[in-house]
């Protein structure tokens, strides 16, 4: 029987080229560090736990917008969304705009459990408080400067895809949105467009959420590399659609077999995965 090597990838999300070139490295160096940490954790864990483990760690991390850094709506409030999948099961849970509750991604991954599964806006918030989540801001310098400059860049949501020694698959994102954006709107994050596993494969993806959204980007891959048995030529197809209507948009996947791909229309993603001793960062 052949052997399956643990493979994890991370995002870091989509968008322009971070010119700054020491930021680029700190990022990098973040990343690489949180790589690290949800490598391990997957060695020792299933699929869906260690992608819940190290979306938890990036939005921890102020720099990408999801938790604790979380881009803030035009009303000056961050609210922030979270999906998981766990592709042996076909089970998909998430939370929609929740405020004020630090790590989305853990509230997402209890309701993968109950039998209400999505749960959004102050009924999100009370159940996880309920629940005994931890509570607290979620709204730092950095993003209070972003959103007094107007900024809608959208970039930065985190997310996770993994398989784990058991050949099992999972898939979690996390976000606080484009930026600016009209109070209430919804992102991909917390969908199936952004967040899909199956037995297959695992995809997570970032960018402009409404686009993501009407291409069903994540489920459109997966049903594709199912049916071609090839994720990569599942990706390359999707994406010559996706180019052709100049959406902006990038995805991680990985399938059973542990092949990684991860591509974009966006100037950059950043990304890294590991695979035993092989590591790739952006
Ligand atoms: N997809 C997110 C949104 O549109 C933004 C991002 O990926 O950075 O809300």
């Amino acid at each position: 029987m052949r052997r399956i090597i643990p493979t994890l990838v991370i995002q870091g999300g989509a968008g322009g080229l971070i010119k700054d070139k020491r930021r680029r490295l700190k990022i990098r160096k973040k990343m690489a560090g949180i790589l690290d940490r949800g490598y391990k954790k997957l060695l020792s864990a299933n699929a869906i736990a260690a992608v819940t483990w190290v979306t938890r760690l990036l939005e921890n991390d102020p720099e990408f917008n999801a938790g604790r850094g979380a881009m803030l709506q035009a009303d000056g409030k961050a609210r922030l969304s979270a999906a998981v999948m766990d592709g042996a099961r076909s089970r998909f849970a998430g939370v929609i705009n929740i405020e004020g509750i630090r790590n989305p991604v853990l509230v997402a991954r209890s309701l993968l459990e109950e039998s209400s599964r999505i749960l959004a806006g102050p009924e999100a918030r009370r159940w996880a408080v309920d629940a005994g989540f931890e509570t607290g801001a979620t709204r730092t310098a950095r993003s209070i400067r972003l959103w007094e400059k107007k900024s809608s860049a959208g970039s930065d949501t985190v997310g996770a895809v993994a398989l784990d020694a058991f050949g099992q698959l999972a898939s979690a994102t996390s976000t606080g949105g484009r930026g600016y954006e009209c109070p209430g709107r919804v992102s991909d994050s917390p969908m199936p467009a952004a967040t899909y596993a199956t037995d297959y494969c695992a995809i997570s993806a970032t960018g402009h959420g409404e686009e993501i959204i009407e291409a069903a980007l994540a489920v459109r891959i997966a049903q594709r590399a199912a049916d071609m048995n090839s994720l990569k030529q599942a990706f390359r197809k999707t994406f010559s659609e996706v180019s052709a209507r100049k959406g902006y948009m990038g995805a991680i996947g990985l399938n059973r077999l542990g092949h990684v791909v991860i591509q974009t229309t966006t100037p950059s993603l950043l990304y890294g995965w590991q695979q035993g001793k092989f590591r790739k960062l952006f």
